[in-house]
């Protein structure tokens, strides 16, 4: 009898629990995370559209289990940050599953294997690891092949230089800044098949299986739809289709471009829309972000001039934390950091996007340099003033208002006009947290193209452009109130 019960506890224990799980945590919509350029496992073609192995796969999958996918392409390093701090909930990108990662992820049965691989210009001597003594390699950050180059550093004495994305890297050893590259196998000889300059004089390392991740004890579910899609896939035949799209002789490439894009103008003609885009996503950010920091930092300027002690202290602590923290980390903080110890407490995700923790960042930043504006504007007249007015007996709010602010307002405005542009080129920064304003949308473009001087004359103009006529504007503004 025992025997029975326990038998029949075994059984149902493992239905019971799979069902919980099942039912609990199935999402209406899952985001996916995945890497910028990593072709062929993912890169964008030239209707600037996300495209590979691994995005076919993941809206295969998610066609033939039923689920629904919003994906999002920050690149590598950042997409994993994102499935830590529970911003998305899985993420493929090529990912090899290691033993470390283990520790923080639960994978997915795989879906390729492959080794690391040096890559170096096609006139390079170097020919074994050992002539990369005193060399510079390059690697993306995060990444197993970083592993494997910071493992075997002291052995061969080469240096390390990380990158946040594929299109840097391989831009910087084309124009010689670094010597080689250490990357994916299949991604090095795709890259070579596109016609890159490059060999891979020594055969690769294996850095394990390629699969699909979830963080670690976190949709379960997921992983289930995954592997059972896979198998689904394999078995139908549409999986092979998929690597044969892309790994094929004659299969889809990178530069299936319709346009030349060469030229300046070929460029402009096929990528516009990614630009303007990328611009109203610059403009405003720049734009809200200031105009929130205005009201944040007239508030701690005027504190900081304040007759009460303690409202002075607050504007200080407040400016010299904000002041002090690099605007880069902050806006990681406040899109990974904090995110990611709220999730671990509370078990919630972020309802905080790039966008908002962007905008959070430049308005935070800007308004810590704006109250010192205020400060320095509301000092610069003379203390006289106030005295004089306080002795016939107006008040301080009354005497603020009625004068010292507007004397102290005609010296504030160039600085505001200048801070307004530090905040607008600000906006390049946040790009690191998979922001694609501007900046990134180039970045992106060259990614696919390898047009770095073209791309980054055209955002220097686009830059140029629109801060000349920003700050002409602000000048005829300036004069008005004057
Ligand atoms: N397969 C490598 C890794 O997982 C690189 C992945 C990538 O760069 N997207 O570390």
């Amino acid at each position: 009898m025992k025997k029975k019960i326990l038998a029949c506890l075994l059984i149902l224990f493992p239905i019971f629990s799979l069902g919980i799980a099942k039912a609990d945590t199935v999402k209406s919509k899952y985001i996916i995370a995945s890497d910028s350029s990593f072709a062929p496992f993912v890169f964008q073609n030239s209707n600037n559209e996300y495209t590979g192995i691994d995005m076919d796969l993941i809206k295969a999958i998610a066609k033939d289990q039923g689920f629904e996918i919003e994906i999002t392409n920050p690149g590598f390093d950042a997409a994993i940050s994102a499935v830590q701090a529970g911003q998305a909930d899985g993420i493929i990108a090529g990912m090899s599953v290691t033993d470390a990662r283990k520790a923080t992820f639960d994978f997915s049965d795989s879906y390729y294997t492959a080794n690391t691989i040096l890559g170096v210009k096609e006139s390079s001597t170097i020919a074994s690891y050992e002539d990369l003594k005193d060399k510079t390699v390059g690697v993306k950050n995060g990444t197993a092949s970083q592993t494997f180059l910071t493992e075997n550093q002291s052995k061969y004495g080469y240096k390390i230089k990380t990158f946040s994305d594929g299109s840097s890297m391989y831009d910087s050893l084309n124009t010689g800044a670094i010597d080689a590259v250490m990357d994916d196998e299949p991604v090095l000889k795709y890259s070579i098949s596109q016609g890159q300059k490059l060999k891979t004089p020594i055969a690769g390392t294996p850095i394990g299986e390629t699969a699909f991740a979830v963080k670690k004890g976190t949709n379960p579910e997921l992983i289930q739809m995954f592997n059972k899609g896979l198998a689904n896939l394999k078995a139908n035949g549409e999986f092979q289709k998929i690597l044969d799209k892309y790994l094929a002789s004659g299969a889809a490439t990178t530069s299936t471009i319709t346009v030349d894009e060469t030229t300046i103008w070929g460029l402009l003609q096929n990528n516009y829309k990614q630009l303007l885009s990328g611009l109203g996503i610059t403009l405003a950010l720049a734009l809200i972000s200031f105009a929130i920091a205005i009201v944040i930092g007239i508030i701690f300027g005027m504190f900081s001039v304040s007759p009460y002690k303690s409202l002075r202290l607050i504007s200080e602590i407040f400016v010299d934390v904000i002041r002090g923290i690099p605007l880069m980390i902050l806006a990681a903080f406040i899109f990974w950091g904090i995110p990611n110890f709220i999730e671990s407490i509370t078990g919630q995700q972020s309802p905080i996007n790039d966008f908002v923790a962007g905008t959070i960042a430049l308005s935070l930043n800007a308004a810590a340099y704006i109250a010192e504006i205020v400060r320095g504007g509301i000092q610069a007249v003379p203390v006289g003033q106030m005295e004089a007015s306080r002795s016939l007996g107006i008040s301080y709010g009354k005497t603020m208002r009625k004068i010292i602010l507007p004397q102290a307002t005609k010296l504030m405005l160039p600085n505001f006009v200048n801070q307004f542009v530090i905040a607008l080129k600000d906006t390049t920064i946040v790009s690191a947290i998979g922001l694609v304003e501007l900046f990134q949308t180039g970045k992106i473009i060259i990614a696919r193209n390898y047009q770095s001087f073209k791309m980054y004359a055209i955002l220097a103009i686009f830059y140029l452009v629109i801060i000349t006529l920003l700050t002409r504007l602000a000048k005829r503004l300036e004069k008005r109130i004057r």
